[in-house]
């Protein structure tokens, strides 16, 4: 069974569950409820800046876009491929995963960050911290994701509704 990753790079889902026969993403009513909440996040944080140059410029526009997504849905950490060592870094090294799933995850990261805390020179960003091995190649990262667009459009307001409510409770 393949984990694949859908627009941004680093949430994975199994394959199968969002993919039917024909590689078209299922309706969102077939998933869990947890891949549904990862996928309705993705929509909105797809296209967002990395959340280290923002730190940096204080200004979207001078900011790459994020290509790599760590962190649980609403506490995600958004990040460039320049900056990812950083995070990767704070994770491993400055006690980062002690707050994996907290919802104060990515604030942590962004303070530990603006105190002018850094990766080492040189510190190595390429291997993920996910060590499961990418066996699918992802759908195109650089456009936009269409299967997903229609899919969330299928679902009516109050169903996002429930989704932004239902996950406050949950955290
Ligand atoms: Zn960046």
């Amino acid at each position: 069974m393949g984990k694949v990753s859908i627009a941004l790079r680093g949430w994975r889902f199994d394959e199968t569950e969002v993919f039917d026969d024909d590689g078209e993403l299922r309706p969102l009513e077939e998933v869990s409820e947890e891949t549904r909440r990862r996928l309705v996040r993705l929509r909105v944080v797809a296209g967002e800046p990395c959340n280290v140059c923002y730190l940096l410029n204080g200004s979207k526009s001078d900011c790459n876009v994020a290509r790599i997504v760590y962190g649980e849905p609403l506490g995600e950490v958004l990040l460039c491929p320049d900056h990812e060592p950083e995070f990767l870094y704070w994770y491993r090294e400055a006690g980062g995963s002690d707050h994996r799933g907290e919802e104060r995850f990515a604030d942590i990261f962004h303070e530990w960050f603006a105190e002018g805390n850094r990766a080492p020179e040189g510190y190595g960003g390429l291997d993920h911290v996910d060590t499961e091995p990418d066996r699918v190649p992802s759908p195109d990262i650089d456009g936009d994701v269409p299967e997903l667009e229609e899919a969330i459009e299928e679902l009516d307001d109050e169903d996002l509704d429930a989704l932004g409510t239902d996950y406050s409770s949950v955290t």
